[in-house]
């Protein structure tokens, strides 16, 4: 028992290794390791015993190619598994190597292999010296066959050894930087996605702007290996990262830029320039950045989340908006999926107790029941502490149930423009007239819009609503900004 656990502990380590650009996956890893443990037979750890694999040379990790050529990369791996491995003719499990490709958010790891690569996605292996058993500690010297992609640029592959019929070997992998030279005009170029290229910015703030581009040319884009794609600012030389693990062609990427914003109100130029590591690839117009420092700033909060929240967060996504989520406890359980979302797309998860009851009717364990659990529910699902930001049910309080709430460590927010928008589920005329007008009448310099999951006509005029908003030079903070 005691082996498998350091087994199962060792294979995590080395899977956290070969994932660890992929955040998304690491739920998974946390529920294998529990798996390992919990399980006296378990299936994956059994086969790692008896198939691993260690590689003792690879000829070549960047491999310089021109278009459409073909070449042999020599590898050599020891059998470190306690099985054999039968590479006969009529063996019923050949040795694969197999193409691995981490397509970034929800893509299964073993997605298929891209259109841009023209390898084969599973390769099978002959020993170079016709070995047809590979015993334990034994190795074997292959030779495996890469052709290049027609298009010049830099591509990136992962091989994984597989033996057919066994789920095993995924503990290692064989990286690949291929070049391939060439005329690069048409490999790389891009557009901007968003069309937002002003916005409004707190002075003196830490801020990490978004700057999305969408991959026009022909090559993928990467954010590791020797040919990361960055931007560049002008002058200055800050180079940012590419978010995702990889933007293949007609794909979205998203540039994220950390800067101190100035510390006089103003509109100041920003400039940005395109750029792949090492590789001089094209002349790229650069992005033109606008940045308005004001001293407003607004909160869009949103309550409850009874209803569809997807439709409100691509909202706000698509126009570079974060804002706050004052959820209950009973809506997180029921929607794990959408808090996880909130957090991840970089919005503000709060607290609006389990299941909204008058705080001013309960008893001192019953408050504090409310919020604790509804903190706990978020935590658990999320590994986010929503503490300290809450808000009441109806925003009802006295001094009573502030001396509890205070007491436990919680600042509550209530609001300046409330819409009512919660008489309006559906998304109708007077509905879009009633929530746009409360929500923009008379806002003070720092402005807290309450709003509800559950109204439609909420989600129908919120473009108009952020628009106001940013004409007006505002900046759009969540309630830890306040
Ligand atoms: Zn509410």
């Amino acid at each position: 028992m005691r082996t498998k656990i350091l087994l199962a502990i060792l294979t995590v380590g080395l899977m956290g290794t070969l994932f660890h650009f992929q955040t998304n996956l690491y739920q998974n890893l946390k529920t294998q390791v529990l798996i390992s443990i919990n399980e006296k037979e378990n299936p994956r750890s059994e086969l790692v015993q008896n198939y691993n694999y260690e590689i003792i040379s690879q000829d070549k990790s960047t491999v310089k190619l021109d278009p459409n050529e073909e070449k042999n990369l020599e590898i050599i791996l020891q059998n470190i598994g306690k099985n054999s491995w039968d590479l006969s003719e009529n063996s019923e499990n050949p040795l694969f190597l197999k193409s691995i490709f981490p397509n970034g958010a929800n893509s299964n790891i073993y997605a298929s292999k891209s259109e841009n690569w023209q390898s084969p996605a599973l390769y099978k292996i002959h020993d170079k010296n016709g070995k047809t058993e590979i015993k334990t500690n034994d190795t074997i010297t292959f030779e495996f066959k890469i052709s290049s992609p027609k298009n010049a640029g830099y591509y990136k592959e992962k091989f994984g050894l597989l033996i057919e019929n066994k789920k095993l070997l995924r503990t290692k992998t064989l990286d690949l930087d291929i070049l391939v030279e060439g005329d690069y005009s048409d490999s790389y170029s891009y557009e901007y996605v968003d069309p937002i290229m002003k916005d409004n910015y707190l002075p003196n703030k830490e801020k990490t702007q978004e700057i999305k581009l969408k991959n026009t040319g022909k090559t993928p884009w990467y954010k590791s290996g020797n040919y990361k794609t960055y931007l560049e600012e002008n002058g200055t030389k800050t180079e940012t990262e590419l978010s995702e693990y990889q933007v293949n062609p007609g794909e979205e990427g998203t540039f994220l830029v950390k800067t101190v914003t100035p510390s006089s109100i103003g509109s100041y130029e920003k400039q940005f320039v395109f750029k792949i590591k090492n590789l001089i690839a094209f002349d790229s117009s650069p992005v033109n950045f606008e940045m308005n420092i004001t001293n407003k700033k607004v909160a869009l909060t949103f309550d409850d989340g009874y209803g569809e929240i997807d439709p409100f967060i691509d909202t706000l996504n698509k126009h570079n908006v974060k804002a706050t989520f004052f959820m209950l406890g009973v809506v997180a359980q029921h929607q794990p999926e959408q808090m996880r979302r909130i957090i991840a797309d970089g919005h503000r998860l709060a607290n609006h107790s389990y299941n909204h009851p008058d705080f001013r009717t309960l008893t001192h364990d019953e408050v504090v029941w409310q919020i604790e659990e509804t903190r706990n529910i978020m935590k658990n699902i999320t590994g986010f502490d929503v503490l300290p930001y809450f808000r009441y049910p109806y925003g009802a309080f006295n001094d009573y149930t502030n001396g509890i709430v205070e007491g436990n460590g919680w600042k509550w927010i209530h609001w300046t423009n409330g819409t009512g928008d919660y008489q309006h589920h559906q998304n109708t005329a007077v509905g879009r007239h009633q929530v746009y007008f409360y929500s923009t009448l008379n806002p003070p310099e720092t402005s807290i819009v309450l709003m509800h999951i559950i109204s439609k006509s909420t989600l129908g005029t919120l473009p108009e609503i952020i628009q106001w908003y940013r004409e007006h030079n505002y900046a759009f903070v969540t309630v830890d900004e306040l």
